[in-house]
């Protein structure tokens, strides 16, 4: 069987990676969230206090960063920065907007492009994020656009903070979403946007189960997996 590449695209908290991830393990093949790629650059840039708008200055810590993507024997995509695990660190609310803002650099772009094309290179995988459909991997088998409303995104995200032990009030959940909506679709270089062969499931009346089942029909009847 040739590799069949599967790209999820979306705004954030339409479900993707909760998705992807299950449907992966039923298919047997790779989960590739890139995602957490971006959040990954997005600490460094954190951590030593560096302004994530500050083009020049990302551009400058970029040579001093080392990113790798393991995948272990425990399904997990395990995030290593500079040799250290921040697979947990990477997921703090204060760093999805530093991804945001990281990710609108083409440097950055640029940078983590190969890397993630690689990945796809000896193995199927689902691969989530914003452009992978039309950038990353633009001749990917199947291609998914996956959007739900920005209140029920909202909601879903409010229950996943809880469930970490970092809640945070709906409102300002609902304002970081449409903010990160507005930066990802509108930033010069590779926007959030539906591949124009992509096939788009809207989620915001649908539960879990209803969405994978959608997802798996459309994967197999694209594939025949
Ligand atoms: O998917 P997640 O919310 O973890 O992604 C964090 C941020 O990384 C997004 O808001 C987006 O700006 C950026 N990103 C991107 N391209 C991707 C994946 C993520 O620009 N392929």
């Amino acid at each position: 069987m040739n590799n069949i590449r599967i790209a999820i695209d979306g705004p954030s908290g339409a479900g993707k990676s909760t998705l992807a991830r299950s449907l992966a393990a039923k298919l047997g093949i790779l989960y590739v969230d890139t995602g957490a790629i971006y959040r990954t650059i997005g600490y460094q840039i954190y951590t030593q206090g560096l302004d994530p708008k500050d083009a020049a200055a990302v551009d400058g810590e970029l040579p001093r960063i080392q990113v790798e993507a393991v995948h272990g024997d425990d399904g997990l995509q395990h995030m290593i920065l500079n040799g250290r695990d921040v697979t947990q660190e990477i997921r703090l609310p204060e760093i999805s907007l530093y991804a945001s803002a990281v990710s609108a650099h083409p440097s950055v772009r640029a940078y983590l492009l190969d890397m993630q094309r690689q990945l796809a290179r000896t193995q199927s995988v689902i691969m989530d994020g914003r452009d992978i459909g039309t950038v990353v991997l633009p001749d990917a088998e199947v291609k998914i656009f996956l959007t739900a409303s920005p209140e029920v995104r909202a909601r879903r995200r409010m229950l996943e903070l809880e469930q970490r032990g970092t809640p945070e009030p709906y409102d300002q959940v609902l304002a970081e979403i449409q903010k990160r909506d507005w930066d990802d679709s509108h930033r010069a270089i590779s926007p959030l946007r539906q591949a124009e062969d992509a096939v788009r499931l809207d989620t915001t009346d649908l539960d879990f189960q209803e969405s994978e089942e959608a997802l798996m029909r459309i994967i197999r009847e694209r594939t025949g997996l």
